[in-house]
């Protein structure tokens, strides 16, 4: 069981964030905490996370949203949900209050990014079908196997459901692509697993795909090796990873090395490409690879982006 708890929210909403991957996008967290409880969630390390079951949810953020952009004279062009939490947790209260700020946002001519393991409800396909051009929507995904989803990620959407998801966003003329993140050493980057993923993206034709390999935080690191150690019913998997530093403002973590990493996403990489699928190389959780790529979390970059958004961006004078 989940306890909400509601809160308002100080501060401004709207300040660009400083990771790699998001270039200066603002990126708005609806709560503190998350109610998928994915084991490895690496908010779990943070000193504002509420702690298991308990999700603190901001309920003034529609308002002061709507306020900064009436006040602002640039606005952004595209907010991005969310760093530290999902936009989409199944309670009705979260998604009311993502509902408001994202329909705030593009009723206002601003892009929405989202990243999401969760279940946006009905509501939303409405809205961003309204809007396809303004909405770019990243669905997290790793596995096919439900034992994998249970016993890892079981709070969120089980991935039949994520798949129905892309269907769902796609149809609607959403640009949609696919996150495998966190990917998990020799339990799911395996051929096996992967090949079978790839199959159902080819077939949905999702043409890009963001990565990165699970890292650990103190706080929970030998609990969930313990975990992976049981999934997969041998040694120690986590045994050799070392401390690596990640990109300014993500901290650090246990992790496989560099050499390890870059071998395992160029596999990656070859078999995508067997699906007319491109892999794109997290940035902020592999500053030590020489070849990196931005994984365009927010969607593509702001420079390659028509200009539909723009007299939308330019006319809208006050929030709804
Ligand atoms: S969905 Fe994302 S934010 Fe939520 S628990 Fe899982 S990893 Fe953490």
């Amino acid at each position: 069981m989940v306890i909400l708890e509601r809160r308002s929210r100080k501060g401004p909403v709207l300040t660009p964030s400083s990771l790699p991957c998001l270039k200066g996008v603002p990126a708005v967290n609806i709560t503190e905490g998350c109610a998928h409880g994915c084991t490895y969630c690496y908010t779990q390390g943070y000193s504002a996370y509420p702690g298991a079951g308990r999700v603190i949810l901001f309920e003034n953020t529609p308002d002061l949203v709507c306020a900064e952009l009436t006040r602002k004279r640039r606005r952004p062009r595209r907010v991005y949900f969310s760093p530290s939490s999902d936009a989409f947790q199944p309670m009705p209260e979260v998604q009311d209050v993502t509902f408001r700020t994202m329909e705030i946002l593009l009723e206002a001519g601003v892009e929405v990014a989202f990243l999401t393991k969760g279940r946006p409800d009905e509501r939303f396909l409405t809205l961003f079908c309204r809007r396809p051009s303004l909405v770019f929507a990243q669905i997290g995904i790793t596995t096919l196997n439900e034992d994998l989803w249970r016993k890892f990620e079981g709070g969120a959407a089980p991935p039949a459901r994520r798949l129905e998801i892309i269907d769902n966003l796609t149809r609607g003329g959403v640009m949609t692509k696919v996150r495998f993140d966190p990917l998990i050493p020799d339990l799911t980057d395996t051929e096996t697993n992967l090949a079978s993923l790839l199959v159902e993206l080819e077939h949905r034709k999702i043409r890009d795909v963001a990565a990165s390999y699970l890292f650990l935080r103190p706080a929970f690191a030998r609990r969930l090796a313990l975990q992976m150690r049981q999934a997969v019913g041998k040694a120690d998997l986590t045994r050799d990873w070392t401390w690596r530093r990640l990109a300014d403002g993500v901290g650090g973590g246990y992790m496989i090395g560099p050499e390890e990493r870059d071998r395992r996403f160029d596999r990656l990489q070859k078999l995508a490409a067997q699906y007319g699928i491109d892999v794109h190389v997290c940035a902020c959780k592999n500053p030590d690879l020489t070849v990196r790529t931005n994984c365009r979390i927010a969607g593509p970059l702001q420079d390659s982006l028509s200009d539909e958004a723009m007299p939308l961006f330019q006319r809208a004078t006050r929030c709804y």
